[in-house]
């Protein structure tokens, strides 16, 4: 019912990851005001064409880009178009990879600019219920421990999270079993395996949790126009800590600077 990767698959997944790590670090110096998210997207599918990947959203079930660029009220899936970035606008950068057979996929949410400060607190509790989710992605663990972790942080700040979306297993499918949802119960749910190889994606909203979808049949937003943030991770279940397949870690780099 699940597949379960080898090592040698989770080293071909963590290189996938890598890619869309660095390719989402080398938005960020374009990431300002007066970009459009279609230039964006340009960018990210040479980067990732120059480093000897395919872009994996693209032509996905239709979908005709490389990333999914969601601002503001977007919450996932939103299409690279000609809207221009402005100041205090966040956007959602998803990207994904297609190499040796095994897909990537990742995402982080930006600021543009200055940000205002509630949305600043909505950007740090959505990362950081992505990061509680990860804390509890172990063998033996059940899948609810990860939901549960990941609701409970991002409700004590106020937030809603987004039920319809959910997270998913990663590997020669983009989207694999199981569904990861980022609300639930603790002891509920499957026992988490060694060698699932699954993407936490909280998608967590400043307003209500209620979600609609736009007429192109891609474009989900909050219904009451609020903004949503999105972090995600692909992750490799393991004993005693999580091996977490993406980083941030060149974004944090450059946005620290
Ligand atoms: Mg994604
Ligand atoms: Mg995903």
């Amino acid at each position: 019912m699940f597949n379960y990767k080898t090592d040698r698959e989770i080293e071909i997944l963590r290189e996938n990851n890598l890619l869309v790590s660095k390719t989402l670090a080398e938005l960020v110096k374009y990431i300002k005001p007066g970009v459009t998210t279609r230039k964006l997207d340009i960018i990210a599918e040479e980067y990732i064409r120059d480093h000897g990947s395919e872009p994996g959203f693209k032509g996905y079930n239709g979908f005709p880009n490389t990333l999914c660029t969601s601002v503001n009220s977007q919450v996932v899936h939103g299409i690279p178009s000609g809207y221009e970035l402005i100041e205090g606008d966040i956007i959602s950068i998803d990207c994904g990879v297609f190499n040796n057979g095994f897909y990537g996929d990742s995402a982080f949410t930006f600021p543009v600019g200055e940000v205002d400060e509630k949305v600043i607190k909505l950007l740090k509790y959505t990362r950081e219920s992505l990061e509680k989710g990860v804390e509890k992605a172990i063998h033996g663990n059940r899948l609810g421990d990860i939901s549960f972790a990941v609701q409970k942080h991002a409700e004590s700040g106020g937030f809603s999270v987004v039920r319809e979306m959910v997270g998913h297993g990663l590997g020669r499918n983009l989207h694999e079993q199981p569904e990861v949802p980022n609300y639930g119960n603790r002891n509920q749910g499957i026992k988490l395996k060694k060698g699932l190889v699954i993407c936490i994606e909280p998608m967590i909203n400043m307003g209500m949790k209620n979600i609609t979808q736009d007429p192109n049949g891609w474009t989900i937003r909050t219904m009451d126009n609020k903004p949503s943030a999105h972090f995600e991770y692909a992750v490799a279940i393991d004993h005693g800590k999580a091996d977490v397949l993406t980083t941030f870690r060149f974004i944090d780099e450059i946005l620290n600077n």
